[in-house]
């Protein structure tokens, strides 16, 4: 209660970090680019690239990695996963990143190729994310992000199950771990608070979705326990025509989470850009980040 509120100040004390995808055609490859250029002035602690599960799709993501790296001044930070690819496969692309000079990795273990079906790791390969953490860290000191669960993973049996993981992640030597998307402080500091007395002392970073299509939302919400609740529903009830008052909304109430997490001591949030750089640039403003020459 102590913060000044939203917009009134520009801050120095916090951080951010932006997620894009590989891009899959060059309109596409266009609008990152542009994206990446438009939030690059915001200093990120760093802008992480996803990982998919065909071979073209992983190119992409070297490919665009290796880009941020050589033509700006922003840190990239590769997703990597361990579907598909046995140990040493996956050692040797660690090992082309670190010579590259890439020092930020975010380490996961995938999802199916084939949605719904359960999770079956490659014969040869790293069996989950806290070995494949591991793994890397044998390969190079890298920075290492995990990943993490307000909501708990769908995989996990229960929610002390989830935070042992998130624990085994820690200690095989993740560096801080950054959420899936919610829509609620409250299920984000009752994580971080049973997160801390399970004994995992990394910072744990609130990934931020800026929603301004729920229907989309809520097909991706399904795949990967995070829930919708039912007041973002009705927010855009009658929106659908609307593209602009829905972005308008969309950074409206993902400001006000990010208050809210602001004022409950969160100093680093990542957001999930989804290669747009207006929603995010617009929610770092109102949060009191300023482009810096
Ligand atoms: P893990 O931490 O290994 O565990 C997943 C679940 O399985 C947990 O519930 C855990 O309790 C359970 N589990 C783990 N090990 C075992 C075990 N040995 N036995 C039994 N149960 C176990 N996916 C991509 O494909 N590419 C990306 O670029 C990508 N980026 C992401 C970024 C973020 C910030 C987040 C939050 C997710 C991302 N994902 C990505 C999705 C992720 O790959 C899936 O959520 C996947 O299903 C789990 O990955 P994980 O690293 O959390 O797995």
């Amino acid at each position: 209660a102590n913060h000044p509120p939203l917009f009134a100040e520009t801050r120095g004390d916090i951080e951010v970090s932006f997620e894009f995808f590989p891009p899959k055609t060059e309109k596409m490859a266009e609008t990152l680019w542009d994206s990446v250029k438009t939030l690059e002035p915001l200093h990120p602690r760093f802008v992480s690239v996803t990982y998919g599960a065909g071979g073209s799709t992983r190119e992409r993501t070297h490919q665009t990695v290796e880009r941020i790296l050589k033509e700006t001044s922003l840190t990239p930070a590769a997703h990597l996963t361990c579907v598909g690819a046995s140990r040493g496969e996956i050692d040797d692309i660690a090992r082309e990143y670190w010579d590259l000079g890439v020092r930020n990795i975010v380490a996961l273990r995938g999802d199916p190729p084939e949605a719904g079906t359960k999770y079956q790791p490659h014969p040869q390969g790293y069996r989950d994310a806290c070995e494949l953490v591991a793994g890397l860290k044998a390969v190079a000191p890298f920075d290492i992000s995990v990943a993490a669960y307000p909501e708990v993973h769908p995989d996990s049996s229960s929610r002390s199950f989830d935070l042992e993981n998130l624990r085994r992640k820690v200690d095989a030597g993740a560096d801080r771990a950054i959420t899936q998307f919610f829509f609620s402080a409250d299920c984000f500091f009752r994580f971080r608070d049973e997160a801390a007395a399970a004994g995992i002392d990394a910072e744990i970073v609130p990934g931020i979705l800026p929603v301004s299509n729920v229907a989309t939302t809520r097909r991706f919400a399904a795949t990967c326990g995070a829930s919708i609740p039912q007041w973002l529903d009705q927010l855009f009830e009658g929106l659908d025509d609307l593209p602009s008052a829905r972005q308008l909304i969309a950074a409206t109430v993902a400001a006000e989470i990010c208050g809210q997490l602001y004022a409950g001591g969160v100093r680093h949030f990542h957001f999930y850009t989804l290669n747009r750089a207006e929603l995010s640039y617009a929610i770092c403003h109102l949060l009191g980040v300023r482009a810096k020459a």
